[in-house]
């Protein structure tokens, strides 16, 4: 469900507007653009088939191996990220062989600071350009519901399809990682903060929500699934909460325990974590997650809010909508374009974009530094290219009218259709634009996958 960009305009500065609504899912089903991204990458479809494990059973297994990494990851994190808010020390992960499952698992996803809630279920979605299960045993093709796996409310128009796997089950690595790409958004970073609704928010430690309504679920994870660090020293100054984005931990957290799982034989959860730690990263590939108002001089957003501090507000809510209609609308046509080519069985410019490997080499290694200075550095960079593109690609009714609200009017719309109305060419270089950002999604998500890799003793498992 969305809601109206503007029964959520409660916050003052402009800066913040642009994300008290926030269409946080980024590039809508992860898993349908990983599977392409990574078809042919040799590292990820020669690696043998893994045996579904519990979250459970891994953590009773490496416990030991798991304390010491949670502590390094803090202390990293103390070091490396610009205003972390430390871990409570009463949430550390301590070894307590004695304790039941259920007790352990919760210790974990609190020293890890995710919703306590989440469910970490043995699932995959399948391929959509497959029609047989992913699984070797022939039983995956078991449906999941929606609320076994995923703690969010579900969309009228989800295209989340789950398959349930057995403990012990093979399934290939490619289904593990490309399904657990697309589980961060599944409500494991949801009311983490002081203000939140929640139990665990209060004794989490990130202080209040920065910016949004605490009182919106899909505004809670914000702040872990965008990262604005390409902005002006103005607009800093201006706005300081949005350093408070922590996308680089949980890249971190679950890319240290990828290669901790990894080392100590749990492939599968090597794979499942990989694909975690990706989601992150592939939301920053998104102009809209990696800039706090692409097309926007800094300059005009602070007249715009000035203009607001003295009463006239109505060119701040224009602005507030008209980044929130652009970026659902570019995230719709991609996800329609993918959906479309996955039924008719179609290889278009975009699945190609994702599979090509051909610019990796072009990008520095994967380091500490790779998220932040290489993925959202370029997508921030594209800030005004995707602007134009798309006002001179889509109707202007969606793009360029703020008093037509898209999250409300989303499921009603076709985009294709639209589309399809009008000059060929206005398609042919949205789609490429699309394809571009795909591209760098698919680049990045694999010198991501090679890093992991490589510090998992560069073997691939
Ligand atoms: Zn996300």
């Amino acid at each position: 469900m969305r809601l109206s960009i503007r029964s959520c305009i409660p916050v003052t500065l402009l800066v913040a507007l642009a994300l008290v609504c926030p269409a946080a899912f980024s590039w809508s089903n992860h898993s349908f653009v990983a599977y392409r991204a990574f078809e042919k990458m040799p590292e990820v479809t020669n690696a043998p088939p893994v045996s579904a494990e519990s979250l459970e059973a891994f953590l009773k297994a490496e416990e030991k191996a798991i304390q010491a990494l949670l502590i390094s990851q803090e202390v990293w994190a103390q070091n490396n990220l610009e205003k972390y808010p430390s871990r409570p020390a009463a949430l550390a992960f301590q070894v307590d062989p004695d304790r039941s499952d259920e007790a352990r698992r919760l210790a974990f996803l609190m020293a890890l600071r995710v919703a306590p809630t989440s469910k970490f279920a043995l699932y995959i979605q399948p391929d959509p350009q497959q029609t047989q299960p992913s699984g070797n045993s022939g039983n995956s093709g078991n449906a999941l519901t929606h609320s076994a796996v995923n703690t969010l409310p579900q969309d009228a128009n989800s295209t989340y399809r789950y398959q349930t796997l057995r403990p012990g089950e093979m399934v290939s690595a490619l289904a593990v990682l490309a399904s657990a790409s697309d589980e961060p958004d599944y409500g494991l970073d949801i009311n983490l903060w002081d203000d939140s609704p929640s139990e665990w928010g209060k004794r989490y430690g990130f202080g209040a929500l920065p910016f949004g309504n605490p009182s919106l679920p899909y505004a809670t994870q914000a702040p872990f699934h965008m990262g604005f660090y390409h902005e002006s020293r103005v607009l800093y100054l201006a706005a300081p909460f949005i350093k408070r984005t922590f996308p680089l931990l949980r890249i971190n957290q679950f890319s240290t325990l990828s290669a901790l799982a990894f080392r100590t034989g749990h492939t599968y959860w090597g794979w499942r974590f990989a694909g975690l730690a990706l989601h992150y990263l592939q939301d920053l590939t998104q102009p809209y997650h990696a800039s706090l108002a692409p097309g926007h001089s800094t300059t005009g957003l602070l007249w715009v809010n000035l203009l607001a501090m003295a009463g006239a507000s109505g060119k701040k809510n224009d602005t507030v909508v008209l980044l929130s209609n652009r970026h659902l609308a570019l995230e719709k046509y991609q996800i329609e374009l993918l959906q479309r080519a996955a039924r008719n069985k179609q290889d278009t410019s975009l699945e190609a974009a994702l599979r090509n490997m051909g610019k990796d080499g072009s990008y520095p290694a994967w380091s500490d530094r790779y998220v932040r200075d290489v993925v959202a550095a370029q997508a921030a960079a594209y800030g005004s290219q995707v602007v134009s593109t798309l006002e001179s690609s889509m109707p202007a009714a969606f793009i360029s009218d703020p008093s037509f609200d898209f999250g409300v009017k989303e499921s009603e719309i076709d985009l294709t259709s639209e589309l399809a109305k009008r000059d060929p060419e206005d398609r042919n270089r949205l789609e490429a634009m699309i394809a571009e950002l795909l591209g760098n999604f698919g680049a990045h998500s694999r010198t991501a996958v090679r890093g992991i890799l490589k510090e998992s003793h560069g073997t691939t498992p």
